[in-house]
């Protein structure tokens, strides 16, 4: 059997297709197009580099980007006003908050404090209870981001047993329960399971999140399962040892290529959704 490949860059590429158009749309309609701010504390060389692609890439589907950079030694309450003042700027219909931030700064706050109808990175607390009650939510964009491309290449997921490996708040929760919404029997492990490699082994979909270079071995994995590697390491591999899986899995993401581009596909895919919505009146 040779995997399909779960081609995350050649999706996140038709997609920026599709939005460019819808963009042009709307500019055309209304004068306007759908903003993105995104806000960087601090001076992390890696959070920079994430904050100047996601930027790029609203650059990409012609849509703008409003960059707020704040200093590491902002304040919680700093980072919240200028949340507060994102939130009521009737010209930002998204709002992006690089994590990590410095550490005197309440992280879960200042996420918190972003509008729902602005949280196109689906970090809220508001939005992930929303999310898992099925109700209306932008998803949290790696999660987020895997539904979308498993459901491109219509891999089956109802009655199937996932096993998702860590329970991260922004991508082994939110996709437990975005796989349960889906009608997947969903494990989740983490750092105190016992018989990992047992759970693992029972499951149709693996996916890893985990944050160890293959940490998770072929060899626990049956053959015929469909397998999602989230992570991405130096030397360019991921959480999953994914080479001997090629001729055993149904379906398998690549390393690079894969998880890694549907993340900021998926925050520009809900920002233009978000200013489809905001603009329409206009
Ligand atoms: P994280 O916050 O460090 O969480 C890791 C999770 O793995 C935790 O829930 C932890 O369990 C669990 N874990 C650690 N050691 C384990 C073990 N020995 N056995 C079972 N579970 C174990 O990481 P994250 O932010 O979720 O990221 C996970 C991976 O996805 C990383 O490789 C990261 O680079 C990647 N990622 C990719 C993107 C993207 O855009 N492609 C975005 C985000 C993350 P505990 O909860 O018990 O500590």
């Amino acid at each position: 059997m040779s995997a399909l490949l779960l081609d995350g860059k050649a999706l996140a590429q038709k997609t920026e297709a599709e939005l460019s158009q819808r963009v042009a749309a709307l500019k055309e309609k209304t004068g306007r197009t759908p903003i993105l701010a995104t806000i960087l504390v601090g001076a992390d060389p890696a959070s920079a580099t994430y904050v100047r692609m996601k930027g790029n890439a609203c650059t990409r589907i012609g849509m703008d980007s409003l960059k707020v950079e704040l200093p590491d030694t902002t304040t919680t309450e700093e980072l919240l006003a200028k949340i507060t003042e994102l939130n009521d700027n009737p010209d930002v219909h998204g709002i992006l908050l690089q994590h990590p931030v410095p550490e005197q700064i309440d992280e879960r706050a200042c996420f918190d404090a972003i509008a729902l109808s602005k949280d196109v990175d689906g970090v809220t607390c508001l939005g992930f209870g929303r999310m898992a009650m099925g109700e209306d939510a932008y998803g949290c964009a790696t999660p987020k981001g895997i539904m979308r491309l498993l459901e491109a290449y219509d891999v089956p997921l109802q009655g199937k047993h996932a096993v998702v490996v860590g329970r991260s708040p922004i991508l082994g929760k939110p996709m437990a329960l975005m796989l349960l919404n889906a009608n997947a029997t969903v494990t989740i492990c983490h750092s105190r399971t016992e018989n990992l490699q047992d759970h693992i082994r029972q499951a149709d979909i693996v996916v890893g999140a985990v944050g160890r270079p293959e940490f998770i071995k072929a060899d626990w994995i049956k053959d015929g399962a469909v397998v999602v590697d989230a992570g991405y390491h130096p030397g360019g591999v991921g959480d999953i040892e994914l080479a001997p899986l090629h001729d055993r899995a149904s379906a398998i993401t690549p390393v690079p290529g894969g998880v890694g581009p549907m993340t900021i596909n998926t925050l520009i895919y809900q920002s233009v959704d978000s200013g489809e919505k905001k603009l329409a009146d206009t």
